[in-house]
């Protein structure tokens, strides 16, 4: 059996905070005591958020905890032709169509459809795409970006799922309802979801499930948060004709009120700690997890 391969993918917009560390450590004693291999790869496809200095602390932050990964790091933003590549794929396929509402349109078009029963709403609380653009004519879409107007490229969900039978995902850690084992996904739950951009040929969920097939990711360790996302990353998966890793969705770090952790909250970012005078085992503790490899990770 070839070794198991982790991976740890932070998007660098920001500090890491004690959450990240948490996922980090996790990967990394769950690939040590599997006799497994650690990615590390950096998800920089947002150009206007990610900065070359969160870049920089995110090795120094990993460094100083005491993980070590292999070499080379992934950086997304090297790859968009390969990203480019799966999207002319899906069209191919007649799974993709431009939309050119803006934010604001598209917010003011779920108003105006929300007349008593709320507009319905993707796991991350979004509202489905509400707009009609799937249903313009090919000369219409060739002419608004001929215009040079804005886009992005969404998958038509309908037209996909006609490709796929029932889904589903070899889950080891828990969801949010404590979903476990076998677990049905839901990728009609997100609508159509935008996989590219015209300024940017990706999005999170396709370079994700396409880096993780490149490297030969086998398991998949990360929040929570990102249970539901699955969903569509099988489904991306299937079409794509990917193999699919098994997935740990892990606890999230709550600060002390039990909220959340942000990127953008210094008290709980790891270089904050560190100039405090925090140690790395400090921050096993403060995440609750052991500084052996004796003890058991596998649970949620
Ligand atoms: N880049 C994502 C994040 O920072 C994580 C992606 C993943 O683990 O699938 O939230």
């Amino acid at each position: 059996m070839p070794p198991p391969v982790f991976r740890f993918a932070p998007s660098p917009n920001g500090y890491l905070h004690i959450g990240h560390a948490y996922s980090a450590l996790l990967n990394f004693d769950l690939a040590r005591q599997r006799g497994g291999r650690l990615l590390l790869r950096i998800e920089d496809i947002d150009g206007a958020r990610c900065r070359p200095e969160f870049e920089a602390a995110i090795y120094q932050d990993l460094a100083w905890l005491g993980i070590s990964w292999e070499m080379p790091v992934r950086r997304q933003s090297l790859h968009f032709a390969r990203y480019r590549e799966a999207v002319d794929r899906l069209a191919g396929m007649g799974l993709i169509y431009p939309s050119f509402e803006s934010r604001a349109e598209i917010a003011r078009l779920v108003a105006e459809r929300e007349t008593g029963v709320p507009w319905p709403r993707d796991p991350d609380g979004a509202p489905l795409y509400p707009g009609a653009a799937k249903s313009l004519l090919p000369e219409q879409r060739e002419r608004l970006i001929a215009e040079g107007l804005p886009y992005a490229l969404r998958l038509d969900m309908a037209a996909a799922l006609t490709h796929a039978q029932t889904l589903e995902w070899a889950e080891q850690g828990e969801g949010p309802g404590g979903e476990t084992g076998v677990v049905a996904a839901h990728p009609q739950a997100w609508g159509d979801v935008i996989l590219a951009r015209k300024e940017t040929p990706t999005s999170y969920h396709l370079s994700v499930v396409i880096d993780d097939a490149l490297q030969g990711v086998t398991d998949v360790v990360r929040g929570r948060d990102l249970f539901w996302s699955t969903s569509v990353h099988r489904l991306l998966q299937h079409l794509l004709g990917l193999p699919q890793p098994v997935y740990r969705h892990h606890r999230l770090i709550e600060d002390a009120a039990g909220h959340k952790l942000s990127k953008s909250t210094q008290a709980t970012a790891l270089r904050e700690l560190r100039g405090q005078g925090a140690t790395p085992a400090d921050i096993r503790r403060l995440v609750d997890l052991p500084n052996d490899l004796t003890t058991d990770l596998t649970k949620p």
